[in-house]
């Protein structure tokens, strides 16, 4: 198969682990008999620096012709960089949001689970008569509806300086998120859990209506729903019950960082948006950590793994997608750490440090 892809290694980082991505991508197709080709296009920063606007449209139209997109991250440090003296639609983030809505990306995927290897680092007290977790769960989030896109103003009411944004979704863009939900659900534990609010907003009932008529066509996959009030809680009492996770924007966005968390590692989590078909945008969860920036020390596991969800939702390459995962799992196992991963305790000397570089190199001898 030939593999073609659009490139934003972005800001910060983002140069240094899509580096390490690439050069993973380019060993499982070595490996496999695959040819790939990429194409670097700048957004965020960086296109602030080139062209004054964190998206262009030649940015846009490049990553369409593709078949998917990698990035690494974007931003700056928002206390001393010149691109947060700029008004908020000018900034970096503003080109994120924006590329989400060109390319039509409306489902969000955030895995979240613990590394056998790094469990230790989970801070969740461990359930009653058990000595280990074993959570693996999915979230799939809505991107591009409910309030972050409803209408938005604030104006003198009688006098009195209000504000109101708008939670809206039809249900067209309810039943396509569902579906992708199932169809993920099909190929894992077979059980969704629809996330709602709807003992209050009319929203929710329309959201809880329409999954349950998508359920219908999926008979083989459990479907529960559950108030977000009562998720937040259950993430920390016991993850182990989730498998896919379904949820609107706002709800998922706030999630997605929870469940994050729970695992210990948000610098080891990959995520992806994908449109009907299989076209998507993977990166990974964290953002450009600009106070490491530059100084090769970067973790580039989260964008290795984002680079092994394209293969496995783009392009359909479950093997290849297997062998990266298996990589990186084999790579901790044999004690190998980014600096972020290291212990600071005396239990340091079983672990050999490596830089971005080295810890690439150490995947891709694993593939
Ligand atoms: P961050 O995730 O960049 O950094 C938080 C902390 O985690 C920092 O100490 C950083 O050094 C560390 N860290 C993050 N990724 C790491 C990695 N791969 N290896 C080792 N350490 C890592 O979050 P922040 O500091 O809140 O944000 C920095 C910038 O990133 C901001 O401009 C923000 O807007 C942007 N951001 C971008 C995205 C994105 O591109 N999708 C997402 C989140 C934040």
């Amino acid at each position: 198969m030939h593999l073609n892809i659009a490139c934003i290694p972005g800001d910060g980082i983002g140069p240094e682990i899509v580096a390490e991505a690439k050069k993973v991508l380019n060993a499982v197709c070595d490996r496999y008999g695959h040819t790939i080709e990429y194409k670097d296009v700048l957004m965020g920063g960086c296109s602030i620096d080139a062209y004054g606007v964190p998206l262009t449209q030649e940015t846009i139209d490049i990553c369409k012709s593709k078949d998917a997109v990698l990035m690494g991250s974007i931003g700056g440090d928002a206390k001393t960089s010149p691109w947060y003296q700029l008004e908020p639609s000018k900034r970096p983030e503003a080109g994120l949001l924006a590329i989400r809505k060109a390319l039509g990306l409306y489902a969000n995927l955030r895995p979240a689970y613990l590394f056998d290897e790094l469990a230790g680092s989970c801070p969740l007290a461990m359930p009653k008569g058990e000595k280990t977790r074993h959570f693996d769960l999915i979230i799939v989030r809505e991107l591009t509806g409910g309030l972050y896109f409803g209408e938005r103003w604030t104006k003198e009411v009688d006098g009195v300086l209000t504000a109101q944004d708008t939670l809206r979704y039809n249900e067209n863009e309810i039943r396509r998120v569902a579906k992708t939900a199932f169809e993920i659900a099909r190929k894992r534990r077979h059980k969704v859990t629809s996330v709602d609010k709807a003992n209050v907003l009319d929203s929710s009932r329309l959201w809880r209506k329409v999954v349950h008529e998508v359920a219908k066509d999926y008979p083989d996959v459990e479907v529960n729903d559950m108030l977000v009030d009562n998720t937040a809680m259950q993430l920390v009492r016991y993850p182990e019950q989730f498998d896919v996770v379904l949820t609107e924007n706002m709800f998922g966005d706030i999630l997605s960082d929870e469940a994050a968390m729970i695992t210990g590692s948000i610098g080891m989590l990959p995520s992806a948006s994908l449109k009907e078909g299989s076209f998507g945008l993977y990166e990974p969860s964290h953002g450009s950590a600009p106070d490491i920036a530059g100084k090769g020390i970067a973790n580039p596991i989260a964008t290795i793994l984002s680079a092994a969800m394209m293969l496995r939702f783009s392009f359909g390459l479950t093997k290849e997608a297997d062998a990266v995962e298996n990589a990186v799992k084999k790579t901790l196992a044999d004690g190998y750490r980014s600096i972020d991963l290291m212990p600071k305790d005396e239990t340091k000397s079983q672990f050999t440090q490596q830089n971005c570089s080295e810890m690439g190199d150490r995947i891709c001898e694993r593939i």
